[in-house]
């Protein structure tokens, strides 16, 4: 194993932020020098959290002179420990960057033509709230839908359910995390959380199935990952290619693409026919197991072999290694789960490989978290919708948790069960989230509306009819973090400095179209400030001393069942249910069951995707401290692969899926650290938003050659993982 100390793994972060700082582009950006360590004068630091990524990390920002200089972890902050990930340094660039969106615009031109006039903010939100109400007159207020993203999105949601819309809905869920939030629910009547409950730094032995953790730049998760691996805990990397983490691993599986349920049921085959599992736990709170184990019988590791390209002798080795440290064996959840189709129940078996194991409420395994009670401002209630959700008619997917995204589409497509007319967008980027632009496309052209709120000029964007400049986390209030962690605690965002044109923070755009849409009732608070601190004071706690330090953290709970947390689960049977009547009372596998995936015709590969550590989504590539850092993506391929095809490291090539759909430009990496069978890069990159100046044309979209996809049957998300590219030479 390549041990590597926390030391080691924080002084990467601390290296490529001193590459940035070197060349300081936020001198020319800022119109003169930023201010060097040490320089007092005029220095004021102001707590706040970090919105690069949804994580909401603590930090503090630092002003000189009026000018914003940097940005730090709050060491009073649970989630950052008062350290940042690379890209939160790098949060200042979203202040300074010169392609920022600077005023209100309306389209004067065909959707997608990218053509606007520039407006007043009382023009554009009267010019919105004059759609909104005929379209609420001609379809009713259900035809309009919101999607969002982040906490930055509270006041719009508040604004559209006043308005009478249930039809809310995040990426979040049918495009990321909901296969593992259902597949969790089912077996233990909880989800694992955002951020999730896993208790990473007291592992013994983590199991990371398709998570890139490291990567995938999830701060808090990234330092117990390096907490446990300095406190020597066994870590166990499945992946098709050697990621950061898989340098980490004892044991590394490079596992076939799309047959992870499989290696999942095999390590369950062995665990029950070695009698390895966690007997006294599984007892005590197991339903159904017999029948469970029944089912198991007929996973051997040499039939997963076959499946998963895995040596039988290494899954009975990794399955015994777990074991071996259990409780306190880690099998991580993931987050971005949605891959082939069978995606909640392959969380399903995840969830169930935990029970065995015995780390629900353990340590080392998934503690229970707590949160501070603070409760809510005093609105009047809702207006009652009159029809129920458009995105899951007859409840198709019967055990969605959330509102499905690409439901909201279809629905905008063929409008049934009723149309959707009019859609805003909160700091989401439809084009790089949903699978199949081609379909996000042919729903705009049905809307009366588009209204989208960004800070930058998205590819988004350019399809509104209307475009609402957002202020950065930096300038802005935001609504109270009140997070289910591992303690409890509040934290705040307060602005830091002003924005530096006519951008708005969300709270203000939202109260205004309340108003001119006459609900005025729903914003009964004068400014934000009035309604944090009146929040607060129904705590019992200061908005004063919460602007003064960022975070209020709460009183410790017990995290285990061993420290008095009560062992409940709220499924049907009240227990762990192995065996599922839920599922098979609606015609589903009551234990998961594997299907082998389609493989990719000759010529081609299976297209993987996933996350740079210096960049969130499609949202920072224009970020000048974070585009100097990573400006583009690469694909990688198996060198040997690559050298048979006469493909050099570093070559351009482009990528061409099975549906003809052919990417930007983009350099060859060609490397062992993959299978032969796949190719993969980094999501986010290859914009076409020509007025994202800095990133446009820069790197490849996975999101473009995403074109095929198919729906889970327990929730509705989507899997992405079912297409294929080839690649071709640059002539
Ligand atoms: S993980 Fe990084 S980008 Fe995300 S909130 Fe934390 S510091 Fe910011």
């Amino acid at each position: 194993m390549d041990a590597v100390s926390r030391r080691r793994f924080l002084k990467v972060s601390a290296a490529t932020v001193g590459v940035a700082a070197a060349s300081n582009p936020l001198a020319k950006l800022a119109g003169g020098a930023a201010p060097g360590p040490g320089a007092e004068a005029g220095l004021r630091t102001v707590p706040t959290f970090c919105d690069i990524c949804f994580w909401k990390c603590g930090a503090i920002a630092y002003v000189q002179d009026g000018k914003l200089w940097k940005v730090e972890g709050n060491p009073s902050d649970p989630l950052s420990q008062g350290r940042l990930c690379p890209r939160g340094t790098g949060g200042v660039g979203a202040h300074y960057d010169t392609d920022r969106l600077k005023a209100p615009l309306i389209r004067r031109q065909r959707r997608g033509q990218d053509e606007w006039a520039q407006v007043t903010w009382d023009e554009a939100l009267t010019y919105i709230a004059e759609r909104m109400q005929a379209i609420k007159a001609e379809y009713g207020p259900e035809a309009m839908a919101l999607f969002s993203h982040g906490i930055g999105g509270a006041f719009f949601k508040h604004t559209l359910k006043a308005y009478g819309s249930p039809n809310i809905a995040a990426p979040s869920f049918a495009q990321c995390r909901g296969p593992r939030d259902v597949g969790f629910h089912l077996t233990f009547g909880e989800d694992v959380g955002s951020p999730e409950r896993t208790d990473i730094r007291h592992a013994r032995c983590l199991v990371l199935i398709g998570s890139h953790l490291g990567e995938n730049m999830h701060n808090t998760q990234v330092q117990e990952f390096g907490e446990a691996i300095t406190a020597g805990a066994s870590i166990i990397v499945v992946d098709p290619r050697h990621s950061i983490a898989a340098a980490k691993a004892r044991h590394y599986l490079p596992i076939k693409p799309g047959t992870d349920l499989a290696l999942l049921l095999a390590w369950m085959h062995v665990l029950v026919s070695e009698g390895l599992y966690d007997t006294d736990y599984v007892a005590q709170h197991g339903y159904g197991f017999d029948a469970f184990a029944a089912t198991m019988a007929t996973y051997t590791p040499e039939w997963a072999y076959i499946e998963t390209g895995i040596e039988p002798e290494v899954i009975r080795e990794t399955a015994r290694e777990m074991a071996r440290h259990r409780p306190a064996t880690l099998v991580h959840p993931g987050r971005r789960t949605t891959w082939y189709g069978d995606d909640a129940q392959r969380s399903r078996a995840i969830a169930l490989l935990n029970a065995l194991l015995g780390s629900w409420g353990r340590r080392g395994g998934f503690y229970a978290p707590a949160s501070m009670d603070v409760p809510g401002y005093p609105y009047p209630a809702y207006p009652h919708a009159a029809r129920g959700k458009v995105d899951n008619p007859a409840r198709k997917y019967p055990f969605a948790t959330d509102t499905i995204t690409t439901g909201i589409r279809e629905a905008t497509l063929t409008g049934q069960p009723y149309p959707v007319k009019g859609w805003i967008t909160y700091a989401t980027n439809l084009f790089s989230a949903l699978p199949n632009e081609a379909e996000t496309i042919k729903a705009i052209q049905n809307l009366d509306l588009l209204v989208v709120v960004d800070v930058v000029p998205s590819t988004m964007a350019g399809w509104a009819d209307v475009v609402l400049p957002e202020a950065t986390y930096l300038e802005r209030y935001d609504d109270l973090n009140v997070e289910l962690f591992r303690e409890p605690f509040v934290a705040l965002r307060q602005p830091v400095v002003p924005p530096p044109h006519d951008q708005k923070p969300n709270w203000w755009m939202a109260r205004e179209l309340a108003r001119k849409l006459g609900l005025n009732a729903y914003y009964p608070w004068a400014d934000i400030e009035e309604y944090l601190e009146t929040r607060l004071a129904k705590a019992g706690l200061s908005f004063a001393t919460l602007k003064q330090h960022g975070i209020i953290r709460g009183v410790k709970q017990p995290n285990y069942f061993d420290e008095g947390v009560p062992a409940q689960f709220p499924t049907p049977s009240g227990k762990i249910e192995f065996y599922s009547t839920q599922l098979q009372e609606k015609g589903f596998d009551p234990v998961p069951a594997y299907t082998r995936p389609e493989e990719p015709p000759p010529g081609y590969f299976r297209l993987l995707f996933g996350r740079s550590p210096v960049h969130s989504f499609s949202r920072t590539q224009t970020n000048p401290l974070l585009h100097e850092m990573m400006p583009d993506n690469e694909v990688w391929l198996n060198a040997d692969v690559a050298a048979r095809m006469g493909l050099a490291d570093g070559a351009w090539v482009t990528l061409r899926n099975q549906d003809g759909v052919v990417s930007n430009r983009v350099r060859l990496k060609a490397t062992q650290r993959i299978r032969p069978d796949c190719v993969y890069m980094v999501h986010g990159f290859g914009h076409t938003a020509v007025r994202l100046r800095r990133a446009c044309g820069k790197g490849a979209s996975d999101a473009q050659l995403v074109t095929r996809y198919v729906t889970d049957p327990l929730m509705g998300g989507t899997a992405m993982g079912l297409n294929f590219v080839a690649i071709q030479a640059e002539a």
